[in-house]
């Protein structure tokens, strides 16, 4: 059986923080602010059960949760790509299926 809602997959990059930890961020497409979360220990490629860091009532994600997938790492949160909102929507229809 289907969960009546399943939480958003986001493409998130790891980026290096300037005390040398990890954390995974992403350029929101509906607050255009950079979330940050930490990566928990392991290698995982798909992190579930982040809370949203929108501050933006306006995104879909406000007060809400998504899930990261890693697809890869940038030097610096300035080097991020920006996902248009549609790609998301994309990505994730493509993986409903799954
Ligand atoms: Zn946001």
């Amino acid at each position: 059986m289907k969960a009546a809602y399943r939480e958003d997959l986001i493409p998130a990059y790891r980026v290096k923080r300037d005390d040398g930890g990890m954390s995974l961020m992403f350029r929101c497409p509906h607050c255009r602010a950079v979330h940050c979360h930490g990566e928990p220990d392991g290698e995982r490629s798909v992190v579930t059960g982040r809370g949203a860091g929108c501050h933006d009532p306006l995104s879909p994600w406000f007060g809400r949760g998504y899930r990261l997938m890693i697809v890869g790492a940038v030097r610096s949160s300035k080097q991020l790509p920006s996902n248009g909102a549609a790609d998301i929507v994309a990505l994730n229809e493509a993986m409903a299926d799954r």
